[in-house]
């Protein structure tokens, strides 16, 4: 299967500075989303796909329609505009090292960027292969660029041949997934469809079915304020119970520099104070709903041993939830996962169930009712200088896709020898 307005595609998409900013109060947090939002809009129309619009919100849809005689499920494949706020990505600059031969690549000399072949094992299998980067300034934009470079060409190829089957498909671009906000103003309504697929993964083959279960525990403590030098017995200072609290956290372990695989955490990442008042903010991660219950319970128990410490002072607890793992939705639907490790097989690749440990916009949809994994788009480093992928796995990504869509347009039916010839 070929793609060849693949690298087009997605040099043209990352050269558009899509940068999304937390400190925005609009929606879309930054007006360039929309820029690249009207590119995809325009080319989607010229594919020949209905219903093409940008919502007030940014959101981009499109269909194409099935193309097989009864009923259809409508299947749709996201991607997010934006990019990582944490690394410039202000004129991109991508560069195409073709015929990679194994060795490192030096990305730039000032700064010193080199992608070393020890530091990024993966670099081994891709001898011959077509390497994309940045040029060291910035990062390149694959998260998520080439999941939406990977579904235009895939569209394409599927509107420009009808005799394969393909069922509704509905295409989505989200903005300000970087900052957390790609899903806040979708209704599975305007989606409309049965299952969806996010691409916006990592390695060639990897599906991942599950993320975190997340909370935020906060804690406000308010203590009691007086001239110091007539305190006795008098102060209760909130800076130091709020110290006594993070004092009692384990040591080596439950913590994201002493954890991975599938160890859950507790990571206080905020803390301001005075003596009478300090607030700390810790985000509680695990892959059970059991285990954050764990990790919030073993805080409440170090809150009521300092407060038991310290009578003067009051302590209050707010837990917001953020987000659950996928997994416990995507179980009720077991074609939509194995469909697409069919797909990943059919393209020639092994497919890996993978846990991501973090959230996605596909976490949200599934509690949305959307249930809703993420493929691969073949991208290693994201939001850095020495982000990379491989054009190779690119078209491996989109062939995926075609597959997936066939697969679907037969009704659950897998021919062993695929749908596609
Ligand atoms: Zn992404």
């Amino acid at each position: 299967m070929k793609f060849p307005d693949l690298l087009e595609r997605f040099i043209s998409y990352v050269k558009i500075n899509t940068r999304s900013d937390e400190g925005s109060q609009t929606y879309p947090s930054t007006d360039s989303q929309l820029f690249l939002a009207e590119k995809l809009k325009r080319e989607l129309m010229e594919m020949g796909l209905s219903d093409v619009y940008i919502n007030e919100h940014g959101y981009t849809f499109a269909t194409l329609a099935a193309n097989r005689e009864g009923p259809s499920p409508v299947i749709a494949l996201i991607a997010h505009l934006d990019t990582s706020p944490d690394v410039s990505g202000e004129g991109v600059k991508p560069l195409v090292h073709r015929d990679y031969n194994g060795k490192d690549i030096i990305i730039s000399g000032k700064p010193e960027i080199i992608l070393t072949a020890d530091k990024n094992p993966a670099l081994k299998d891709k001898t011959g292969r077509t390497i994309i980067t940045a040029d060291g300034t910035t990062l390149l934009g694959a998260d998520d660029k080439a999941g939406i470079a990977e579904i235009m060409s895939a569209i394409n190829y599927l509107a420009s041949h009808p005799d394969i089957p393909r069922p509704c498909i509905r295409v989505l671009f989200t903005p300000d997934e970087e900052i957390g906000r790609g899903t806040d103003r979708l209704t599975l309504k305007e989606i409309g469809a049965d299952a969806g697929y996010t691409v916006d993964g990592g390695a060639p083959g990897e599906i991942e079915d599950e993320t975190f279960c997340a909370d935020t525990v906060k804690i406000s403590i308010t203590g009691v304020n007086i001239h110091p030098g007539y305190a006795r017995a008098r102060m209760a200072n909130a800076i130091k119970i709020a110290a006594e609290i993070l004092e009692g956290f384990p040591k080596d372990s439950l913590s994201p520099e002493t954890t991975d695989g599938r160890a859950g955490y507790i990571h206080p990442h905020l803390l301001s104070g005075t003596v009478e008042e300090t607030d700390l903010s810790i985000l509680i991660r695990d892959f059970t709903e059991a285990g954050l219950q764990e990790k919030e319970d073993l805080i409440m128990s170090l809150a009521e041993k300092a407060r038991l410490h310290h009578p003067l002072a009051s302590l209050s607890f707010n837990i917001e939830r953020s987000y659950r793992n996928m997994k416990t939705v995507l179980n009720k639907f077991p074609d939509v996962i194995e469909k697409a490790e069919e797909a990943v097989r059919l393209s020639g690749l092994l497919p890996v169930r993978k846990a991501i440990r973090g959230g996605t916009d596909g976490a949200r949809l599934s509690y949305m009712g959307l249930p809703t994994p993420n493929l691969f788009t073949g991208g290693y480093n994201f939001h850095s200088r020495y982000e990379w992928i491989a054009l190779e796995d690119m078209e491996k990504a989109a062939e995926v896709i075609v597959r997936l869509m066939g697969l679907w347009a037969s009704a659950g039916h897998i021919d062993s020898k695929g749908i596609i010839a």
